[in-house]
């Protein structure tokens, strides 16, 4: 199976080499040249599979020059002890027809984990794969969690570095505690002054930068990156769509064939592409709901065809989606509508900062595609309805999308069966939570959390201010190359 770019369709690419490289050399993102097919009798065999068989099957179907063997040993490192829970990726029910998709069992406590646990196997192999001589340098802008899961899971493996953006005063006090005093010699963190967009279009400037790519070169460096523009971000996650509806169905809940509803909290539009390339390739999906927060430029894009990212920017209490440009989307306008127009597209979006798909394409979108959005307010009241009235804790992404799937079930009047796709443990967001609970923080929101509700802290996340801090470095925005370059001397 070959890749090639959303941009330009003429020159293609081996899966190793799309992941090697992260982006296409025009700018665009990479995508598989056809999506392969589970059919309903495959379907059925997924069920009968644990986490790690299913990972395989799908991941396999996409990477024709990996061996059986090679992703096998993989998913036996990926998805193993650094899981607090043998499922990898439970299904949480709280009503008949109704389950959280616990994606927060990873080391970081976030859903990233289940793409960057395994992405440092898939890089590294695809760097062998096409004889690459030079360290890759892994280059990060984070709104939060995905900074700290790439550092998890890249910190010490042979043969790669790793650096990480992060927007000063963008992310909660555990996540920037996350990173700051991360473990591994070939790790570095820095802050910049900014919002996320600030930090990811400096990022996106540094891969672009063709002569300090020639200097890094010489000193035997080369960039790639691990936002999930990557597709060896994007492709471990469309697993755990197909395993989620496997235990739906495995909990005597749903009919094999029968459809669902995934409801998604969404900033780059990565969680959500993956659900819908799982669709395509067979899965039976009824509908994703995009949540977003105050943040609405989705809803707006779904609800009317336009993206219009001239608009305030707003931190939210769900800060990993507090994003205006959602890079991902570029692959779903390249499926709908090829190359051309897309390049057409993101040439409008980087001039006027919009663009109108037209109404073919709305079309064809708001078919698959619900959106609905609330502010934090209603994400508060949100985490307390779900404690209150069936006794399960959410994280404050999470209640964004809980709110979603009533607001769509509500307008739609849809009872399809429904699974919410949970994001990141509630404890990551303990202060927030507590808020939102009526219990007071206090110095350790961590502990008063856990008191409150009765629930342990989850392992990674006790003990993260007795670390000491190694990394608190702050940069403007226009010094991140200079950063960088000094990171790799
Ligand atoms: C990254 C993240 C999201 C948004 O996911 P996208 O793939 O960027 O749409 C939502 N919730 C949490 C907790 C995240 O870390």
């Amino acid at each position: 199976m070959k890749y090639y770019s959303t941009r330009n369709e003429k020159n293609t690419y081996s899966a190793a080499q799309a992941m090697a490289m992260g982006l296409a050399p025009d700018g665009g993102l990479f995508v598989p040249e056809t999506i392969p097919t589970v059919s309903a009798q495959e379907l059925k065999a997924l069920c009968a599979m644990d986490y790690r068989a299913r990972a395989v099957n799908i991941m396999q179907r996409y990477l024709e020059e990996f061996s059986t063997a090679e992703l096998q040993d993989f998913v036996t490192h990926a998805y193993a002890e650094n899981f607090g829970h043998s499922g990898i990726a439970p299904l949480r029910f709280v009503d008949e027809h109704t389950a959280f998709l616990e994606l927060w069992h990873g080391p970081t406590c976030a859903f990233k984990d289940m793409a960057l646990q395994m992405l440092p196997y898939l890089l590294t192999a695809s760097l062998k794969k096409t004889g690459e001589e030079r360290q890759v340098c892994i280059l990060v802008a984070t709104s939060g969690d995905t900074g700290k899961a790439a550092l998890e899971g890249f910190a010490d493996v042979p043969g790669t570095r790793i650096f990480v953006f992060y927007p000063s005063g963008g992310v909660s006090a555990i996540q920037r505690l996350q990173m700051v005093t991360q473990r591994g010699e070939n790790v570095g963190v820095c802050a910049v002054k900014g919002n996320f967009d600030d930090a990811q279009t400096g990022v996106k400037k540094i891969f672009g930068d063709a002569q300090f790519a020639q200097e890094l070169s010489r000193r035997g460096f080369f960039l790639s990156s691990a936002n999930s523009i990557n597709w060896g971000r994007l492709l471990p996650q469309i697993v755990y769509y197909f395993s989620a509806y496997c235990d739906f169905v495995n909990a005597g809940k749903l009919a094999a064939g029968d459809e669902i509803v995934f409801c998604v909290p969404t900033g780059n539009f990565g969680n959500i592409l993956a659900g819908w390339f799982a669709k395509q390739m067979g899965l039976p999906v009824k509908r994703f709901v995009c949540a977003s927060n105050a943040n609405d430029v989705l809803t707006e894009f779904i609800r009317t065809g336009v993206y219009n990212k001239n608009r305030p920017f707003h931190l939210t209490i769900s800060p990993s989606m507090d994003i205006l440009v959602s890079s991902n989307l570029e692959r779903l306008l390249y499926m709908l509508c090829g190359d051309q127009k897309t390049k057409g597209f993101m040439a409008q979006l980087s001039a006027e900062g919009r663009y109108d798909v037209g109404a073919e394409n709305h079309e064809k979108i708001a078919k698959q595609f619900y959106a609905a959005c609330c502010d934090d307010d209603a994400t508060r009241a949100r985490i307390q309805t779900v404690w209150k009235h069936s006794g399960y804790l959410i994280d404050t992404h999470t209640a964004v999308a809980a709110d979603a799937i009533d607001q769509y079930r509500a307008q739609t009047g849809d009872a399809t069966p429904a699974v919410v796709v949970s994001t990141a443990s509630p404890f990551k967001f303990a202060a927030d939570v507590c808020a939102a609970l009526g219990t007071q923080a206090g110095e350790d929101p961590l502990a008063a959390l856990s008191a409150y509700c009765g629930i342990p802290t989850p392992a990674p996340l006790s003990g993260l201010d007795a670390r000491p801090v190694r990394f608190d470095g702050v940069t403007e925005k226009a010094d991140m190359r200079a950063t960088v370059d000094a990171f790799l001397q």
